[in-house]
């Protein structure tokens, strides 16, 4: 008896089996080894193992901005046109701020739509089903099933919130910010710190009316920032998702970007911060397992009153629980 069979894996399927049918596009093996993910199952450790060899081919970009400038169009009509050139597209949608919907994100959405009957799409929204932190661990293994069983791009969506955002930079090749106008916040955002994370910028909606003042703050606010001789200067294109405007463009400044990582050795280092994430999110998902391990929830409430009392501080409270 194999472990997976000794763990009770459901049809006998071995992971090597389930691996290698994902490794020919098989939607239903994708999924699956997504919900082992998902579902931070003891099979993992022999996924990752068989997953290693094949892991480092795709070309990762990440896909940010505010809710409603148009996400979820902007990737339909990319994987359309990343399609049209035969290659084959992953989407994962991550909404850190539902984790708890099981499902029905935007990502589902473009499935249904589109490219349901494509073998060479595959769209999977990420939720954290009884996952103890998050998403955080399960985002980089969730991609890392993608990007081994072989799609040639893998886009990751994610709603632009903050901490998530910046790990989603992490782990991305090329990051993609969408702004719009009517999402008043953009360029305010931009100041506080998307721009660090853009490696090529979408101005959606220029069909709108408010989509040249977005444009003329977004390149006011680039002006203050000086790019070196031999930094990547990050490219600004304006898009019409909903009618495909502005969309090959844009794939070309994702790939001329990607095409630059490559020539400057730049790629090792983004991917070593990747390795880093990944690596990274394990640990700290096992140092709250062990907290949560080690401590009463009955000890946890009564330090917890002691420092609202006044009675001791935080710090003092945090060795008796978690002696440094
Ligand atoms: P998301 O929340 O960022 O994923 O945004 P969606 O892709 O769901 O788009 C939000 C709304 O904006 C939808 O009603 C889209 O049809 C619309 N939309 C997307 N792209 C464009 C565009 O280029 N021009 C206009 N006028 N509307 C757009």
């Amino acid at each position: 008896m194999t472990s997976s069979e000794s763990r009770g894996f459901r049809s006998g399927a071995t992971v090597a089996n389930l691996v290698a049918n994902a490794r020919g596009l098989q939607p239903g093996a994708v999924a699956r080894l997504i919900s082992l993910v998902e579902s931070d199952s003891p099979l993992l450790r022999e996924v990752a193992v068989a997953l290693a060899p094949h892991a480092g081919q795709a070309q990762v970009v990440g896909i940010t901005g505010s809710p409603g400038v148009g996400k979820s169009t902007t990737i339909s009509a990319l994987t359309r046109a990343i399609r049209e050139q035969g290659r084959t597209v992953g989407v994962l949608s991550v909404d850190p701020s539902s984790p708890y919907t099981g499902g029905a994100l935007l990502g589902d959405r473009i499935r249904m739509l589109e490219h349901a009957t494509d073998k060479g799409v595959f769209v999977r929204s990420l939720a954290s089903r009884g996952r103890l932190g998050g998403l955080s661990a399960a985002v980089p293994q969730a991609l890392r099933v993608l990007d081994a069983s072989g799609y040639d791009v893998v886009l990751i969506e994610t709603v632009g919130a903050g901490q998530a955002e910046l790990e989603i930079a992490s782990l991305a090749d090329t990051t993609l910010v969408i702004l719009a106008p009517g999402a008043g916040d953009d360029v305010q955002a931009a100041k506080a710190g998307i721009l660090e994370i853009a490696d090529v910028f979408a101005v959606n909606k220029a069909d709108r009316e408010g989509s040249a003042a977005v444009l003329r703050d977004l390149s006011r606010v680039q002006g203050y920032k000086p790019i070196p001789d031999d930094a990547w200067a990050v490219p600004v294109v304006q898009t019409v998702a909903a009618a495909g405007g502005g969309i090959v463009e844009l794939l070309a400044a994702a790939d001329g970007h990607f095409a630059w990582l490559r020539s400057t050795g730049s790629l090792a280092v983004r991917r070593r911060r990747r390795a880093t994430a990944e690596v990274e999110a394990i640990v700290l998902d096992r140092v709250r397992a062990r907290f949560a391990s080690l401590t009463a929830p009955t000890a946890l409430y009564a330090v917890a009153e002691a420092v609202a009392r006044g009675t001791t501080d935080p710090y003092s409270a945090a060795d008796q629980l978690f002696p440094v």
